[in-house]
């Protein structure tokens, strides 16, 4: 066995969500510091952090792309986003600045 650990985070909700997403894609995983979390007392921090590592070295590769897709899709669709040219916020549902989109002289 090769264990590696492939994410960190402080929410030990969003390690146990990834931790159903490799999972769900055959990618055996365990989490680490689990019972720790939340737990204050003299270990620093960071080191309380809940771990998610995968028990194959080789699938960390693919873990950590499925780790970056479903971080990424917690970001809402159709979020307004905020144009680079003239600052202005354009809903999430146009694909250019309705400001800056060439079209009208
Ligand atoms: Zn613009």
């Amino acid at each position: 066995m090769s264990l590696r650990k492939v994410h960190t985070a402080e929410s030990i909700i969003e390690i146990a969500h990834l931790r159903n997403v490799l999972e769900g894609a055959g990618i055996a995983c365990f989490v680490r510091n689990e019972r720790l979390a939340g737990v204050l007392g003299e270990i620093p921090f960071v080191e309380c952090w809940p771990e998610l590592w995968v028990v194959r070295n080789g699938d960390a590769l693919q873990a950590r792309g499925l780790i970056d897709a479903a971080r990424d899709a917690e970001v809402p669709a159709g979020a307004d986003w905020q144009c680079e040219r003239c600052g202005e916020w354009v809903g999430g549902q146009f694909d250019e600045c309705w400001r800056c989109a060439p079209g009208e002289p």
